[in-house]
């Protein structure tokens, strides 16, 4: 169990208790975790700060990153406000911190090819910088190159860096590192060789099989679930609370209710 507490908007400590409460009660075991240790801790992610810099530093010395000053509104500028995706069955979302963390829009690449002129640099040079605290870091990704894998659930899986996706943020200005850099820097650091998750992080796994070939780290194996979506086809978010763990334990379902429902997934 590895709590992934990095966002401080989303992440309280009565949070990750109530998560760890809900997963027992579901039936849910693990023999390691931030609740009872184990050889590969902390186990929480805001704990984990040293391996996350360890990582950007790495990726910086090897060339991989850059320093991005575009602010938000930059961005929404530079791909036309409002800002609209075209993912089927997902609602038009305002570029916020949980894109950044989990899906990102395309990058225009505005900051790309400043290195040297740029005038505000915290280092003399880019490869100097000690630090990546007070601006946004991004990697710089390979255009044209397909990124392909074997999903053990959906089959061959096939991305084109620069077209499905651009340069990515691996560290933030406010001081987190991304979603991308603290799971590739965790699962090589903790030997995860198996990762289940939702389909929505497919294209984040393209990105993160170039991190881990940039930081010499080995590919785990995939298997990305179909997300379950409600009666009108939409995938759950946070209007559908009512579908959370915690509210259908109180209103008296049992762990096998809900593990034996036949759930609509996406297509
Ligand atoms: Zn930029």
């Amino acid at each position: 169990m590895r709590m992934e507490d990095l966002d401080p908007d989303r992440s309280r400590s009565t949070f990750a208790e109530a998560a760890i409460e809900d997963l027992r009660w579901l039936g849910i075991r693990w023999q390691e975790g931030p609740d009872r240790g184990g050889s590969f801790g902390p186990y929480v992610q805001s704990k984990r700060r040293a391996i996350y810099l360890a990582a950007w530093r790495k990726l910086l010395r090897r060339g991989y990153l850059y320093p991005c000053r575009c602010s938000r509104k930059d961005l929404e500028t530079a791909l036309g406000a409002p800002h609209e995706r075209v993912t089927g069955g997902v609602e038009p979302q305002p570029m916020g911190k949980q894109e950044l963390l989990d899906d990102e829009p395309m990058y225009p690449g505005t900051c790309r090819n400043l290195q040297g002129k740029a005038p505000q640099l915290p280092g003399p040079t880019v490869s100097d910088i000690e630090a990546p605290d007070g601006i946004n870091w991004r990697f710089r990704v390979p255009d044209g190159e397909a990124i392909e894998f074997d999903d053990r659930n959906l089959g061959r899986q096939r991305y084109i860096a620069g077209e499905d996706f651009g340069d990515f943020v691996v560290w933030r200005r406010d001081g987190v590192p991304s979603y991308q850099l603290a799971c590739v820097a965790d699962d090589a650091a903790m030997g995860i060789t198996e990762i289940v998750r939702g389909a929505d992080l497919l294209k984040s796994t393209a990105r993160q099989i170039l991190l881990n070939h940039a930081l010499g780290f080995a590919n785990p194996s995939w298997y990305h679930c179909r997300l379950v979506v409600d009666h009108n086809g939409r995938r759950l978010a946070k209007r559908h609370d009512s579908l959370s763990l915690r509210a259908m334990r109180q209103r008296g379902l049992t762990p096998m209710n809900i593990l034996s429902a036949d759930l609509p997934v996406e297509v």
